[in-house]
Order: structure tokens, then C-alpha cells, then sequence
């Protein structure tokens, strides 16, 4: 890997350093609201907080972002952990916004004493009706101009639960002509009869994230707090409070968000194609969740080093999903055991084999691993080949099975085509082959060349299989940004089963283990996949679809 330059943050990072900000000090966080399961899009802000802080001798909090009693689940946070953890990272602190309601309490009293905030009876339709447009000016709220002492009292009324859900708000008392339309005394309490995941019934008032985000980060003494684009408006917010609250100065710095080619990453889409049960759940090996790419069969450093690679942009951008899959069959290549897989099979009988026996043969596990060793695979009379692996009139340089000639059976013998048995509609059934004794692998004495190597299993010996062959969830490159519903764009057919019989030592194969099927790409067991029902995904295919 060629050294790259700093990125942008890192270059904010060193100047920090440099001047002594912080006396050196750096800690970042990951915040994620625990409403979803994590995505590759999530990757890209780990790798990036943790990478960071890995590299400048800091540290990483893992904060869920649970203000919103209504979208969250402890489901989502203990799924997020696990998640972390397998992508390799350890944080420094778990912490929870919600741990903060108190003191946020205390912030928002703060404010009002100061007379920077209060209650707001409008309706919604209201005050956004007041708040202007960005070319218009707001206008004062009728209720602005109340007395500290009438706001410090409604506000705990608020939070005592006497008012209706929607009936009042807390709003800061910024500026209604700011060019700004966040700094247009934004909401920064609401009253919501909502249970939350962890502070159950004890709140009714909510704080909204901008009121909850900064203070969070300063609570804890985040120095670098890195967000997507979405928040630049959010900065100036962000800062505001952090000075009239006179609290730790952290600081917002923002990236651009990662999109990838032929899915969709709001967590809101992803819960509706889960819960329409247009995939199996969040960890679809279709989904683009670590969850779901996991039980695809990548692995953390495939996606760590795409992170890496991709690096971090100032503006929105769409990455190619091939370059993720680049990276996934780059490491397989290097990993994975190689096994013998038949998907479409067709009969071979060796005529001059001896019946009822079972020659050994070696395979290399890994010809890229000179660690990996090997194991033994039988040999018998009757094996199956890939259908597609024999053409009774081929054209010319086809090199796999046709009558009369012959090819190598990976790790086994040469065989030769004698005999094609059709059924009465004139299908192959079966093939009728010779072996040829003296030119079993390794130690192979015939003398014969042949071009064709085929791969193949032993029929009393093969155990059958279900695969799931995976394809894109949607047709389009970005179905975001297409007019309509995304869900117009999905791929009906993503998901193909088939039937296949695979060696032996495949029997008590783990989510955990990595194959590669030679010649047709790289499978994992599912997490359901047991002895009795034997159950592979692709993970991907051989070819190399993108050069890096
Ligand atoms: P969504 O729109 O799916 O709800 P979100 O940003 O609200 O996304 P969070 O759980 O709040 O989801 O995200 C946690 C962190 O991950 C945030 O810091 C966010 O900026 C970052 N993040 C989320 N999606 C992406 C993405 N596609 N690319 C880079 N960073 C992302
Ligand atoms: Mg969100
Ligand atoms: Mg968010």
C-alpha cells in the first residue's frame, strides 16, 4: 500500500497537536442512534474515528445516540456492539445520550435563566409559519418576549407532565432573520408520552439532537467530533450552545457521507425492506449491513481496507460496490480452503475402475498458504462434473471433457471420454470414461499432456448442498436518486437456490470457515447451515470485476 497524504481531518488533527490545543489530547466518538443495524456506510465513520484515534494515541467513545424514545431498541444496541467488535475496534467508554437528561435538564434551565430560551405554545404549523424561508424573514413568536420566572415554571410543568403531547415546546431565543434557518430559535425540548429503551417512563420531555449532540460530545470531552455533510448548517448550533453554556469546547468537523452503487443506505429504507420481508431480515447477505456482509462471508479487513481506500471526501459521492468486492475476493484469494463443489452435476462412471474402491488423493488446501497443508479426498467409480463441463460437439480449443478425448480430474487422475448415454428425449444422462492408472497427481508417469482440469466429487462420498447465489437488490445504480419509490427499483431476482453436491470435508463447515469452490468462487456456510441441511452463500465470484 502506497503512502497517502493526510486527509483533511488529520491535517486539523496535526495543526491541534502542533499548537498545543488540548495539550495533545484527542478523543472522538462514534455515535450511533440505536434505531438500525450498522452499515457499510457505518464503517466508513468508524474506520475513520477509531483509525484516527489509533493513529494520534487517542481514543474513541462508542455513544448511542438514544434521544428519540420512539425509533429505539436495546435489539439495536446490543447488535451494534457485536458489530464493532467484529469489525475489530474497542472503544474507551460506552455512554448513552440518555445518561446526559439530567444534566441536559440542567442546560436547557440554564438557557432560559439567561434568557436565551422559552416555552413556545404555537402549534407546529405555527411557528412554521413564523420561522419564514430563507429568503424571508421569520418573525417573532407571540410567546417570546415571556419572563424567566414563567418559562422556568412552564418548562418543569412540561417536564412534570402537565401538557398534551404537541401543546408546548422549548425553543432557544437565537435570532428570526438569522441566514440560517437552524438559528431560527430552534426547538430544543418536546414533550413526547414516549417509553425509552432505558429511562423508561421517568421523562415525558425529550431533548432534539441538536440540543443533545454538542453537549454530549463536551460532556464527555470529545475533541474532534466528525459527522457527515448533513450537519455543516448544524455547526454554527453546535457552537452556539457550547458558548452560552460555557462548557468544553468540542468541535464539529464534517465528511461526506458514503454511498455505494446498487443499494441504499438510510437505515429508514433498510427497515422497510426488512419489515415488507423483502430480504430475511437485517442480515440478508443481500443487505448492506456488516451483519449481512458478514453472513455474505466478508470478512473485517476486506471492509476496513476499503474504508481505507476510499478514504474521506468534502463532497457526496457514489463508490463503485465492485471495489468493495475487489477487496473481499483479494483477501479470500489469500484465505480460503479450497474445496471441490458441483452446482449442475452430470454422471461419470470410470468403466475401468475397480468397483467399490476408494483411491486417496491430496489436495492442497491453499495453493496461496504454504501453511495451510492438505487433506485427502476418495476417488471412486462414479463421480459427478459440472454439466457444463462436457459438449458432446465442441468447437475447436475447448479444452474440458468431449467423446474421445480427455482431460485431468483435479488432484486425481486423467480420464478419457468413451461413451455419452442419452435418455429416450435425447438428454445426457450419463458419461462412460477411462481412467488412466499411471497418471494419478503427484506422481504422474503416463507421459500424456492435457489442457482441461475439471473439478469433481465422488458420488458416494458427495454431500448435497443448498447455494444461494446472491445478485444486486436493485437494478439501478442509485435508487436513491431515482424519481418515485425506491422499491420500484429492487431486483426480483436476486436470490437464485441452487442444488449442489459438495467433498466431504465440507460436513461441519462454520459460518466461521472461508471456501473457496474451485471454479466457480467463494462460498460460506450460512449461520444456519447444520450437518443435516447443509446451506452455502456466495460471497463472491472468481472474476476480477474492477482494477485498483
Ligand atoms: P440514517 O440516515 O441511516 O439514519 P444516520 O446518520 O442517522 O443515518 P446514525 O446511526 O446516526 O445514522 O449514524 C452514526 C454515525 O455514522 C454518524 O456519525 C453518521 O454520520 C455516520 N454515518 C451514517 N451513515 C453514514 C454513511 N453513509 N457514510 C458515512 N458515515 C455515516
Ligand atoms: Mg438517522
Ligand atoms: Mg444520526
Amino acid at each position: 500500500v502506497k503512502e497517502k497524504g493526510l486527509n483533511f481531518i488529520e491535517e486539523i488533527i496535526e495543526g491541534d497537536i502542533k499548537s498545543g490545543k488540548h495539550n495533545g489530547r484527542l478523543l472522538t466518538r462514534f455515535p450511533p442512534e440505536p434505531n438500525g443495524y450498522l452499515h457499510i456506510g457505518h464503517a466508513k465513520s468508524i474506520c475513520l474515528n477509531f483509525g484516527l484515534a489509533e493513529k494520534y494515541n487517542g481514543g474513541t467513545n462508542l455513544r448511542f445516540d438514544d434521544t428519540n424514545p420512539v425509533t429505539e431498541d436495546t435489539e439495536y444496541v446490543d447488535a451494534i456492539k457485536h458489530d464493532l467488535k467484529w469489525l475489530g475496534f474497542n472503544w474507551v467508554n460506552e455512554m448513552y445520550a440518555s445518561d446526559y437528561f439530567d444534566q441536559l435538564f440542567k442546560y436547557a434551565k440554564k438557557l432560559i435563566s439567561k434568557g436565551l430560551a422559552y416555552v413556545d405554545d404555537s402549534s407546529a404549523a405555527e411557528m412554521a409559519e413564523l420561522k419564514g424561508t430563507p429568503t424571508q424573514e421569520g418573525k417573532p413568536s407571540p410567546y417570546r418576549d415571556r419572563t424567566v420566572e414563567e418559562n422556568l415554571s412552564l418548562f418543569e410543568g412540561m417536564a412534570n407532565g402537565d401538557f398534551e403531547e404537541g401543546s408546548r415546546a422549548l425553543r432557544a431565543k437565537i435570532d428570526m432573520s438569522s441566514n440560517n434557518m437552524l438559528m431560527r430559535d430552534p426547538i430544543i425540548y418536546r414533550i413526547k408520552y414516549a417509553n425509552h429503551h432505558r429511562t423508561g417512563n421517568k421523562w415525558c420531555i425529550y431533548p432534539m439532537y441538536d440540543f443533545a449532540h454538542g453537549q454530549s460530545d463536551s460532556l464527555e470531552g470529545i475533541t474532534h467530533s466528525i459527522c457527515t455533510l448533513e450537519f455543516v448548517a448544524h455547526r454554527e448550533l453546535y457552537d452556539w450552545f457550547i458558548e452560552k453554556l460555557e462548557i468544553f469546547p468540542s468541535k464539529q468537523y464534517e465528511f461526506a457521507r458514503l454511498n455505494l452503487t446498487y443499494t441504499v443506505m438510510s437505515k429508514r429504507k433498510l427497515l422497510q425492506l426488512v419489515n415488507e420481508n423483502i430480504v430475511e431480515g437485517w442480515d440478508d447477505p443481500r443487505m448492506p449491513t456488516i451483519s449481512g456482509m458478514r453472513r455474505r462471508g466478508y470478512t473485517p479487513k476486506s471492509i476496513v481496507d476499503f474504508c481505507d481506500r476510499i478514504g474521506i471526501q468534502k463532497r457526496d459521492n457514489l463508490i463503485d460496490v465492485s471495489l468493495l468486492e475487489f477487496f473481499v475476493r483479494e483477501e479470500l484469494n489469500k484465505t480460503s480452503t479450497r474445496v471441490m463443489a458441483v452446482f449442475n452435476p452430470l454422471k461419470v462412471v470410470i468403466t475401468n475402475f475397480e468397483e467399490g474402491h476408494l483411491e486417496p488423493c491430496t489436495m492442497d488446501n491453499n495453493p496461496e498458504d504454504p501453511e495451510s497443508g492438505s487433506r485427502i479426498i476418495n476417488f471412486g467409480k462414479e463421480i459427478y462434473i459440472e454439466r457444463d463441463d462436457f459438449m458432446e460437439n465442441p468447437p475447436n480449443k475447448y479444452f474440458r471433457l468431449s467423446p474421445g478425448k480427455m482431460v485431468r480430474l483435479k488432484g486425481a487422475y486423467i480420464i478419457q471420454c468413451e461413451e455419452v448415454i442419452k435418455d429416450e428425449a435425447g438428454e445426457i444422462i450419463e458419461l462412460r470414461c477411462t481412467y488412466v492408472p499411471t497418471s494419478k497427481s503427484g506422481k504422474d508417469e503416463s507421459g500424456l499432456k492435457v489442457k482441461g482440469v475439471l473439478h469433481w466429487v465422488t458420488i458416494s462420498e458427495s454431500l448435497e448442498a443448498e447455494v444461494r447465489i446472491y445478485d444486486r437488490l436493485f437494478k439501478v445504480e442509485d435508487p436513491s436518486s431515482q424519481d418515485g419509490d425506491f422499491k420500484e427499483f429492487i431486483n426480483e431476482d436476486s436470490l437464485t437456490i441452487v442444488k449442489a453436491f459438495v467433498e466431504p470435508s465440507l460436513a461441519n463447515a462454520t459460518a466461521e470457515d472461508k471456501f473457496q469452490f474451485i471454479r466457480n468462487g467463494y462460498f460460506v456456510p450460512d449461520l444456519n447451515s447444520s450437518r443435516e441441511k447443509l446451506v452455502f452463500n456466495k460471497t463472491v465470484g472468481l472474476k476480477e470485476g474492477f482494477k485498483v
